[in-house]
């Protein structure tokens, strides 16, 4: 169960007020973006803060349309949210009054067509899944920050969507919690099959979670080169594939990368204002 998804031509002009006349003025968020992930891949976006990759994921959920270009998932052209996209977000997500388990049963209801017992069984699965069995009779404030991520995570599978977007789902874990719900969501992913495509600005996140891992450029923001990342993901337990030399090889080729991306924002702004 898992989709492709193709960004073509992609582009989005939002409506923005100057800082200098207080005129409205077009800022141009995304021009001309090409990308394609293919069903059951895990795809990662790095770029500069601000280039644009929270707008390319409101455009795949469909929280968004484009102002140019198609956005297109399982060969339908995307025009609203579905639960056919699940979304995980930075911002824990949860609602307060309800518990982990009730939390996760809300998006079936939301989803429909399964009983109460059929919502019960279903959302204690996924917590299983995330591996959070026993506490799914804690509310949102009882639980840690990692968590809470996990719940949002088991939300979203729940409903068994075949495309999950997360939008730098582990930026604010600390980073012990971060790696393992790094390693975590690679086991998920392997076993659900689901296409994923995964905004960070973390090189690393990008390297160990993305088979391709997608390297966007700012201003305006455009897919600048896609890397594909050929790494031993079925390595045991006990071997640090972030420490071998050939992480630490696609480490700096996108950090060389990125840096590149950078002067030429740089540089642009310079060549705006003068
Ligand atoms: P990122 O997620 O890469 O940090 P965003 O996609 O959030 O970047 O934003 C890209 C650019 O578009 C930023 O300069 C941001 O200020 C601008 N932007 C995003 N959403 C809107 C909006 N609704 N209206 C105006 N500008 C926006
Ligand atoms: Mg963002």
């Amino acid at each position: 169960m898992s989709s492709r998804i193709e960004l073509a031509g992609v582009g989005q002009v939002f409506q923005v007020r100057s800082d200098t006349d207080k005129q409205i003025e077009e800022f141009v968020a995304l021009e001309g973006l090409d990308l394609t992930v293919e069903p059951g891949e895990l795809v990662t976006i790095v770029g500069p803060s601000g280039c644009g990759k929270s707008t390319v994921l409101d455009l795949v959920s469909g929280l968004t349309r484009p102002s140019s270009g198609q956005v297109v998932v399982d060969g339908k052209v995307v025009t609203e949210p579905g639960l056919d996209r699940g979304v995980v977000f930075q911002q824990y997500t949860l609602l307060p009054w309800r518990t982990a388990l009730g939390n996760v049963e809300f998006a079936l209801e939301a989803k429909g067509g399964l009983s109460r017992a059929e919502r019960t069984r279903v959302a204690r699965e996924f917590l299983d899944l995330v591996g959070l069995p026993d506490f799914e009779n804690r509310y949102p404030h009882e639980l840690s920050g990692g968590m809470k991520q996990r719940v949002a995570i088991a939300r979203s599978l729940s409903y068994q969507p075949e495309v999950l977007l997360m939008d730098e789902p582990f930026g604010a874990l600390d980073a012990q919690t971060r790696e393992r719900l790094q390693e975590e969501l690679v086991q998920i992913w392997k076993r659900t099959g689901t296409t994923i495509v995964f905004i960070t600005h973390d090189i690393d996140e990008a390297v160990f979670l993305g088979q391709r891992v997608a390297v966007m450029s700012a201003r305006p923001g455009r897919i600048r080169e896609v890397i594909t990342i050929d790494l031993d993901r079925d390595a045991p337990d006990d071997v640090d594939i972030r420490s071998t030399p050939e992480f630490a090889h696609y480490r700096h080729e996108i950090w060389t990368l990125l840096r590149q991306v950078n002067r030429r924002a740089q540089l642009n702004e310079v060549n705006q204002v003068a």
